[in-house]
């Protein structure tokens, strides 16, 4: 396993893997990886014969300072979980390897689908998170790129900058990996305390409970309960029914609908988010 630091070392290396004709899998992270990344390594690796991972706290997705501050970051575990998976690992010496001198970010069109849930939450994530990942996507130039359904919205927008942008890569989403409690892996999870991070498995639970009672219980009534499942625990930002595809909000359920489930909320000052997409 390669560790590559310079933008201008890493493009030789992809002319180099092209020349040879071997497919990349492409894995975008923010490092302090836990097993929900390493399934993205591991199916990265099943599909291509080379895996590129990107760790990079990307300035430009955060909407509050004190957020891309308390990021957490762990280099030196993180190569050593990788180093059996992974080809080249890509940290960026600087931002002046991603953006150049001065940060521009291009605006991209995304129809509703930027504004509701995390659009409307943390205003510029997704605008941040569309550049960072088309940069990579220029540099790397993978056949494949990899990405958690955890991050339902932004697979579905990172699909939309594909299109947009005008890339040929295959954009593949993996299932959210869970501890035994049901808590979705997170980086965010190594600032909780041990209590939370047990209280925050209601989360997980509340979004089952919606899935199983969906079919029986108004959606107002289903909401109003799960809202109430959560309240002692978590500071509840949302709690959403969305069609999965446009992710336009239900008013009410019918058998058959695709629903994407989604949800953040903030436990000891650390906002989580969770979701689950299910035919009801
Ligand atoms: P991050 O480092 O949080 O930006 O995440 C990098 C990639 O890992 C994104 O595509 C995330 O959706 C994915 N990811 C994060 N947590 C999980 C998880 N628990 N299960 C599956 N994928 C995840």
């Amino acid at each position: 396993m390669q560790l590559i630091q310079f933008s201008s070392d890493l493009k030789q290396e992809i002319q180099h893997i092209k020349a040879a004709n071997q497919t990349i899998g492409f894995v975008p992270t923010m490092g302090a990886l836990h097993e929900g990344h390493l399934s993205l390594v591991k199916e990265a690796k099943k599909h291509c014969d080379v895996v590129i991972v990107s760790i990079y706290v990307n300035p430009t997705q955060f909407n509050k300072k004190e957020d891309l501050d308390k990021y957490p970051r762990a280099l030196e575990q993180d190569m050593e979980l990788l180093k059996e998976y992974v080809n080249i690992v890509f940290n960026p010496q600087s931002d002046v390897e991603i953006y150049g001198e001065e940060i521009q970010l291009k605006a991209y069109d995304f129809g509703k689908l930027d504004e509701p849930l995390e659009g409307a939450f943390r205003p510029g994530h997704f605008r941040g998170m569309a550049n960072v990942v088309s940069k990579f996507f220029a540099l790397i130039q993978p056949n494949k790129a990899f990405f958690g359904l955890k991050d339902y919205q932004q697979y579905v927008l990172v699909k939309e900058m594909v299109k947009i942008d005008g890339y040929d890569i295959e954009v593949i989403g993996c299932p959210t990996v869970r501890e035994e409690s049901g808590l979705a892996m997170s980086s965010r999870n190594r600032r909780l305390s041990t209590a939370a991070l047990d209280a925050a498995s209601i989360i997980s639970y509340t979004l089952n409970y919606c899935k199983i009672y969906a079919k029986h219980i108004p959606l107002a009534q289903l909401k109003e309960t799960g809202l109430h499942m959560l309240k002692n625990i978590m500071e509840t930002e949302y709690l959403e029914f969305r069609t999965a595809d446009t992710l336009e909000e239900y008013d009410h359920l019918s058998t058959g609908d695709n629903v994407f489930l989604s949800y953040a909320g903030v436990i000891e000052g650390v906002r989580l988010i969770d979701n689950i997409v299910f035919e009801v």
